[in-house]
């Protein structure tokens, strides 16, 4: 006997109202997952509809009581039925419950009064404004210069872009409405809309930018739908590539969903959209409050928009005719969710892509190692742009080896080339950025005289440092003590890596007094805006110097920078899991991208205790190619991702023996059944370990990993564990999953 759990009411706050139905013998063939059906309702048994939302042998109640399903229509164009789909897909792929799945697809239903929408029009003619103008730069008012900048260039702005992105008080717009520079028009709008900017502004695409919006628009025209990967170089013209083809879609009638990565959704990038299509766009992001974000969905499925912008739960706008997908910086962490379920927007993209009948255009400078394995399997169709479009030359890249500098008696953090280059551009009134790349970092042992890391003998990825000098590979727990010498080379220089960007910051004010330095990391930007303040104050040149970590090699234009210093690149290569290398060559490579970007040749400095690693070589070259296919051997021969899959499977408790107790007794489970060949010949279980964030806020992190080449064995284990999870309850701890990983635990 079958059995359909039904929704009557598909929302938020109805999801755990399901209703249980036998499926007649007759329909038992042809029901899914996502099917409008009829039933008897209530007392009175009225006919009523609903989506069915699980499928099941086993009844929730006395099956007796049951009643049975009337009729069941299949229809996809249905945008329920998609997202029903969508969740079912994800619930399935990656492990959750089918009513997480839903929660995360479907918007929150939020009463919320409508805001207003204020927009700043310029009062002044063009003439006026210039003197204006001169008149602010001349006393030194950086706000109200800017603000007017943007004024003359716009003519009209959003408010809160205005606030939000370029840093401008109130006080200043109000000081400046009444100097009559400027008003403050107040519109009773949907939040979030281009506010008055006007649609149509567009550049005529070069020859290679040309030749694939073609292409993938005749494809489109013919009806062919695909995944497209465009790896292009930061600045070749990646973005104006996508608006050339959605402005194909959207005119067929179909909507577009534009993912970026939440920290390069600039105000910027915003705007070249807004100018291009005016009020058919909308952004999210994720300030956005519950309702903000359900307004938008509710425009979205009036017809009101036809382009979404916004980080990875965009995917969920609830547009019924969707015509293309887009995700740009395919290869961004922040497109794997860190809930359950957690999901990658590229895979749930191209399902969803395949549920509309739509195409997906995945664009990167380095794209991740799956979607290029994709490409080259001739999965995906893949392009290529190696050009910077504004004609601005590739910055120059030297790489110092910090091995050497000591041998020559520097001991301090700066090279000697780095800083003559940084006095260089101090004296030029040119600026400078400092990355301090701590990326996945985790206290890995390294020796300063020949650079040797100190690394798992079983799973070739760098031990951690713990308490007491235990070294511990968070893979497979190994553990042993500390070196007193480096086993390679027996130098005593060897040891953790400590290093913060306050000690970078230290340094440079001692070496350049005189120099105005901003830094940001997570303690400078822990404050609301402090992210785009500090920003927008660099790239006006409010600063000389701006030291960070990864936060400020994304996204951002600084057109005045025309040195970059990356300060221990070697660290995140260290990082204690598979994905080490490649996080690093994308750092390394979108670090370099932002030296000299506008007209103003660019320099980069990379310095490394590991100038030889291919991670570091092929960044400083620029070769993505090589770098591939480098760490694509290395993933062959160890079965990581993307040429196998690997599932990890991790228990949080606040009791520490109830986490491993439990997770030990899973994971025996399995490997028996795995020693079986109960789920195929390369099945393997590896851990238990402690994970190498082992308690936070005083709950314990145990983990095990599973790795199969086929991703079907680990879904089949998956199930295998859920079943395990639910004939074991045990109180007081959460066990979830996560299918191929992109951070380590
Ligand atoms: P990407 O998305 O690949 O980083 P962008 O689309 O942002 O590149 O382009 C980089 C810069 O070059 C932008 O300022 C953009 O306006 C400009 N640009 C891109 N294509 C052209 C073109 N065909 N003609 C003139 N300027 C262009
Ligand atoms: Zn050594
Ligand atoms: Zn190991």
């Amino acid at each position: 006997m079958k059995y359909a759990n039904i929704i009557v009411n598909i929302s938020h706050e109805n999801l755990d109202k399901t209703f249980q139905y036998i499926v007649p013998k007759t329909l038992e063939d042809t029901i899914n997952v996502g099917d409008y059906v009829t039933m008897p309702f209530g007392r009175g048994n009225k006919l009523i509809g609903g989506y069915v939302l699980e499928l099941t042998d086993k009844p929730v109640y006395d099956s007796l009581k049951l009643k049975e399903i009337v009729s069941v229509k299949t229809d996809s164009r249905l945008v329920e039925y998609k997202l029903i789909r969508l969740a079912y897909w994800m619930k399935e792929r990656y492990g959750s419950t089918m009513i997480n799945a839903l929660k995360t697809v479907l918007p929150v239903k939020k009463i919320v009064k409508e805001k207003e929408l204020k927009s700043i029009a310029l009062k002044l003619d063009t003439k006026a404004a210039y003197e204006r103008l001169e008149m602010y730069a001349k006393k030194h008012q950086k706000a109200r210069e800017r603000l007017l900048k943007e004024l003359i260039n716009e003519k009209v702005l959003d408010y809160r872009l205005v606030t939000a992105k370029l840093n401008i008080t109130p006080a200043t717009i109000r000081a400046m409405e009444e100097q009559d520079i400027l008003t403050v028009v107040k519109k009773r709008v949907y939040r979030n809309t281009a506010g008055g900017i006007s649609a149509g502004s567009r550049v005529t695409l070069n020859a290679d930018q040309a030749a694939i919006a073609d292409d993938i628009k005749d494809d489109y025209k013919k009806g062919i739908r695909k995944t497209y990967l465009i790896h292009g170089i930061t600045g070749s013209g990646k973005t104006e590539v996508y608006m050339d083809i959605i402005d194909a879609v959207v005119k067929e009638g179909k909507q577009v969903i534009v993912l970026i990565p939440e920290i390069a959704l600039t105000y910027q990038t915003a705007l070249r959209f807004y100018k291009r299509f005016g009020d058919e766009v909308s952004t999210l992001h994720s300030k956005l409050s519950d309702g903000e974000r359900y307004d938008q969905f509710e425009r979205a499925k009036k017809g009101e928009i036809s382009v979404m912008i916004g980080p990875r739960s965009a995917l969920f706008t609830p547009f019924d005719d969707l015509g293309l997908i887009i995700i740009d910086e395919e290869h961004e962490g922040s497109y794997k969710s860190e809930n359950m379920p957690r999901y990658h927007a590229r895979e749930t993209a191209e399902v969803l892509a395949g549920l509309h009948g739509a195409s997906l255009i995945l664009g990167s400078a380095t794209p991740s190692l799956e979607a290029y394995y994709s490409a080259q399997k001739n999965e995906y169709k893949l392009f290529k742009l190696d050009k910077r479009a504004n004609e601005a030359s590739l910055p120059k890249v030297k790489v110092i080896d910090l091995k050497e500098e000591l041998k020559g008696g520097n001991k301090s953090m700066f090279s000697g080339e780095l800083k003559a280059l940084m006095e260089d551009r101090l004296s030029r009134g040119e600026q400078t950025m400092l990355f301090l790349n701590r990326r996945g970092y985790a206290g890995f042992v390294s020796c300063r005289s020949c650079g040797h890391v100190v690394k798992c003998p079983h799973c070739d990825v760098s031990l951690s440092e713990h308490k007491g000098g235990k070294l511990i590979c968070h893979y497979c727990g190994y553990e042993r003590s500390a070196y007193k010498e480096c086993p390679e080379c027996n130098s005593k220089l060897i040891g953790g890596m400590r290093a913060g960007t306050q000690q970078v910051e230290t340094a440079v004010r001692k070496m350049f007094p005189y120099a105005s330095v901003l830094r940001m990391d997570a303690d400078t930007t822990r404050q609301k805006d402090s992210y785009e303040k500090i920003l927008s104050a660099f790239a006006n040149k409010e600063a000389d110097i701006l030291i960070g970590t990864q936060m400020i090699v994304k996204g951002h234009d600084f057109p005045y920078v025309t040195l970059m210093g990356v300060l221990a690149a070697d660290m995140s290569l260290n990082a204690g899991d598979y994905r080490a290398a490649e996080r690093t060559f994308q750092l390394l490579t979108q670090a370099a991208g932002r030296a000299g970007r506008a007209g103003l040749p660019g320099e980069v400095v990379i310095q490394t205790y590991r100038p030889e690693h291919y991670a570091i070589r092929c960044a400083a070259a620029q070769d993505f190619e090589g770098f591939y296919n480098e760490e694509m051997a290395y993933r062959e021969l160890a079965g990581y991702p993307p040429a196998g899959h690997m599932l990890a499977v991790v228990a949080e408790s606040a009791d520490e023996e109830n986490a491993r107790t439990y997770l030990n007794a899973l994971a025996e489970s399995l490997k028996s059944d795995i020693i079986k060949g109960c789920y195929g010949p390369d099945a393997r279980l590896i851990g238990p370990a402690d994970a190498a964030v082992g308690k936070i806020n005083d709950i314990y992190r145990k983990l095990f990993y599973v790795k199969a080449r086929d991703i079907s064995v680990l879904t089949g284990i998956k199930d295998s564990a859920e079943e395990y999870l639910n004939a074991n309850k045990c109180k007081g701890l959460r066990v979830t999953f996560d299918m191929d990983p992109v951070r380590g635990y």
